[in-house]
């Protein structure tokens, strides 16, 4: 243990990098159980409300894949870091409005959250007049909850049609599984609609469920408290 030359007390960024080899260990562990291959299966550091030390640690451990869920505050976040890391990928994992689809559409180089129709026409608008084209997912409410973003899993299939239609480029599927319930239906069943579908991505599983997102097909898992620690809990996050 003779890493670090600086403090007694483990720096941040010393903590990030033990947790991130913990979740590497696990995630792998996963695939490997399921006969996947590892590579299979990418991280997703949600770096919603981090301060800035956070995201410059995780940077350091060579993460470059992040998920935000606001417009703005990704904006702030990352517009002055992006030119230094031409390898970033900004995900965008939070519900967007109609009138932020421009803003979204030149940060994010995915937009995991489509999840209606009138989006798909604001997308694809923004596509036209910015000539960049992002990935996107279709976000579907597997657990049909009303007070959650997310086309309802009956209709998902339509919507992709007409998101295809529209010129978006449709590359997968996400899910957040009910709080409350045992995700892994709702894995299967977000593993069903993108198998129907032919798509490849599957965003699923967060820092209580991973594993088991992994065991039935994840290709990208979101984590942020299991990377970063507890989030400031006076910003709160506006999806879950
Ligand atoms: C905040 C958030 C996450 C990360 O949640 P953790 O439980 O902290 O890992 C993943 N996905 C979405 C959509 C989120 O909003």
């Amino acid at each position: 243990m003779a890493a670090s030359s600086s403090a007694s007390t483990p720096s941040s960024s010393h903590l990030l990098s033990q947790r991130l080899l913990a979740i590497r260990a696990r995630m792998d562990a996963a695939a490997r159980a399921a006969g996947r291959d590892p590579a299979s299966v990418t991280l997703t550091a949600v770096s919603k409300t981090q301060p800035p030390e956070a995201i410059d640690a995780a940077l350091a451990t060579g993460l470059r894949v992040f998920g935000e869920n606001r417009v703005q505050e990704a904006q702030g976040r990352w517009t002055d870091r992006r030119p230094d890391i031409p390898d970033l990928e900004l995900r965008l994992i939070g519900p967007l409005q109609s009138n932020k689809a421009v803003e979204a559409v030149a940060l994010f180089d995915v937009i995991e959250t489509l999840d209606r129709e009138k989006l798909i026409g604001a997308l694809a608008a923004a596509q036209d007049k910015l000539g960049r084209r992002p990935r996107v997912l279709v976000q579907v409410n597997t657990g049909e909850e009303p007070q959650k973003a997310g086309v309802w899993p009956r209709d998902a299939d339509a919507l992709i049609v007409s998101a295809r239609a529209a010129g978006l480029l449709i590359e997968g599927v996400m899910a957040i599984p009910p709080a409350d319930e045992e995700p892994i239906l709702h894995f299967a069943l977000l593993a069903k609609i993108a198998a129907r579908n032919d798509l490849s991505i599957l965003s699923m599983g967060m820092s209580n469920d991973y594993e088991a997102a992994i065991r039935l097909g994840a290709t990208h898992v979101r984590l942020g408290t299991a990377l970063f620690g507890e989030r400031n809990p006076s910003v709160a996050p506006s999806s879950i």
